[in-house]
């Protein structure tokens, strides 16, 4: 099964002709999963191999605009699309508490009426997530749109330091906090394991021969042989493959308390901002960013196998662009100087990276 993440928007701040805002597209068994969704996200989705039809789950790391003000105009272009007498699954959507505030307000205020149902399920950020000034309470809101499905509120898992966002057979989706101007959030995608390959030749010690058996067995059910014999899987199961590991984070200086290490442990792809280079580290701080360095930390931290800089400044010129005052490339040295051999990419807008699946340890 194919998994990839595209970038819509690398840019932070606000979109230009070079670098959209942010917006991270994660596809997966035919659905696409936004992460983010700046001003421009449905125009850069019609320039993308993307379909934005496809989108089942929207993730918002925080309410800045930048990573906010295109979802209503997504929305209603999602419903102008839909068909009306198709019943659709609610499109879910994820984000601070305010988010479903800031979606109704829009919608309701535009006299717009989507066409689908929707929901949204609110995480309930820690006041430790920014500073004390800017903090503010925008729970407790009453109204919900007319196609809105009553949606969960999410709090932290004091324990894990996390929040459970999504869990079925084959994938979890878990949010952590991180520290920012306002309260913001990392999610991070982790397939299941997938059961091991059968061992052809302790089957054949099994006596057992390929064809139903076999497939309970791989499906995780014991058997028994006509000599009264019990083959467990674990008897003829190689180990269980471990699943793919994503992990996107929002505008940040660095993450709130250990959650994030310990769900970003050895993920395939972190994905994490870079709003400016090691040189303005202060100014980067002051307002809740990362520069290259401080990502590469991070990733080092949590031994991810890739990392991907994103959220750059419009300042930085992509690469191989003429203008702007500097060339994002500087950025790479900057985070090779702390990584450990790990892969590390620069995104682009309209970039597409695989995550390949997982083979069996030998
Ligand atoms: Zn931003
Ligand atoms: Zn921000």
């Amino acid at each position: 099964m194919s998994m990839d993440v595209t970038f819509l928007g690398t840019g932070s701040a606000y979109p230009s002709p070079s670098r959209g805002a942010s917006a991270v597209v994660l596809r997966r068994e035919g659905e696409c999963w936004l992460f983010d969704c700046g001003e421009g996200t449905q125009t850069q989705f019609m320039k993308s191999q993307l379909k934005a039809g496809r989108i089942t789950k929207i993730f918002i790391s925080h309410l800045h605009g930048d990573h906010l003000f295109g979802l209503p105009g997504l929305l209603c272009t999602l419903s102008l699309q839909s068909c009306p007498t198709t019943v659709k699954q609610p499109v879910e959507i994820y984000g601070p508490v305010g988010v479903r505030d800031f979606v109704w307000r829009s919608l309701e205020i535009s006299h717009s009426q989507l066409l689908f149902p929707y929901v949204v399920h609110e995480l309930v950020p820690t006041p430790d997530q920014c500073p004390a000034e800017e903090f503010k309470d925008l729970s407790a809101k009453g109204d919900v749109g007319s196609k809105e499905v009553q949606g969960r509120t999410v709090h932290l898992d004091p324990t894990e330091e996390s929040y459970l966002l999504l869990h079925s057979e084959d994938v979890t989706v878990k949010a952590f906090r991180l520290f920012h101007r306002i309260p913001s959030f990392g999610f991070v995608v982790e397939e299941s394991p997938r059961p091991g390959k059968l061992d052809v030749q302790r089957l054949k010690g099994f006596g057992v021969e390929p064809g139903p058996l076999c497939s309970k067995l791989k499906n995780g059910e014991s058997i028994v042989l006509q000599n009264g014999m019990t083959v467990s899987p674990s008897d003829v199961l190689g180990d269980p493959i471990p699943g793919r590991k994503v992990c996107v984070l929002g505008d940040c200086s660095g993450p709130v308390g250990n959650g994030g290490i310990r769900l970003c442990l050895e993920a395939d792809l972190l994905i994490h901002e870079a709003t400016l280079d090691d040189t303005q580290t202060e100014k980067a701080t002051e307002y809740g960013h990362s520069t290259p360095t401080m990502a590469a930390k991070f990733a080092k931290l949590c031994s991810v196998k890739k990392l991907v800089l994103t959220h750059f400044s419009q300042r930085y010129r992509p690469a191989g662009l003429s203008g702007g005052d500097d060339d994002v490339t500087t950025f790479r040295g900057q985070a090779e100087a702390i990584l450990d051999q790990q892969e590390l990419i620069l995104a682009e807008d309209f970039m597409t990276i695989e995550i390949p699946m997982k083979k069996q340890n030998k």
